[in-house]
């Protein structure tokens, strides 16, 4: 077992957009699984690489925990999002990097995604509902965005207030 150090709001890593994956090999492969651990450990349901240090566009999904009737587990290496139509929703949302924050993000219902797997065989997957929301959430990831740019102004100015006096406070 491996748990990674996630990375919190502040880490310039995060705001870093991730460089694409060239080797598909066991190091990569390794260090997939080891993302799936510390997502587990930190019972998430998607992690992107930069959050554990990692600019490269890598991220792991398992919604099972919020969804039971979820997708199974998948890694998805340097993926791109397309949108086929324009229905959005408004949820709820949360992320490891920010533990203790929600807020709500309005996101696309419906994505169609790109990616190849970690043995470099391509995959496409379409997702609807919390699937398509997390893999929207992760893929900003690799963007460097967070999900608190997608909320108001003025929530954001309050939720990053709260945050820092949290951080303070210890
Ligand atoms: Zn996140």
């Amino acid at each position: 077992m491996a748990i990674l150090d996630i990375r919190l709001l502040g880490d310039e890593v995060l705001r870093v957009p991730a460089a694409p994956v060239e080797a598909f090999d066991e190091e990569l492969q390794g260090f997939v699984e080891h993302m799936f651990e510390t997502m587990y450990h930190a019972e998430g349901i998607g992690l992107a690489a930069p959050q554990v240090g990692v600019s490269k566009r890598i991220t792991v999904l398992d919604i099972r925990a919020s969804d039971e009737n979820g997708p199974q587990p998948v890694a998805l290496i340097n993926p791109s999002v397309t949108f086929p139509d324009d229905e959005t929703e408004r949820a709820t949302e949360g992320c490891l990097s920010i533990p203790g924050f929600d807020e709500v993000v309005e996101r696309a219902w419906r994505v169609r995604v790109d990616a190849v797997d970690p043995t470099g065989t391509p995959l496409q997957l379409e997702a609807e509902g919390l699937f398509a929301r997390a893999l929207q959430h992760e893929i900003d990831h690799l963007d460097g965005i967070l999900f608190i740019d997608r909320i108001s102004p003025l929530k954001r100015r309050m939720l990053l207030k709260k945050w820092r006096k949290a951080q303070e406070e210890g």
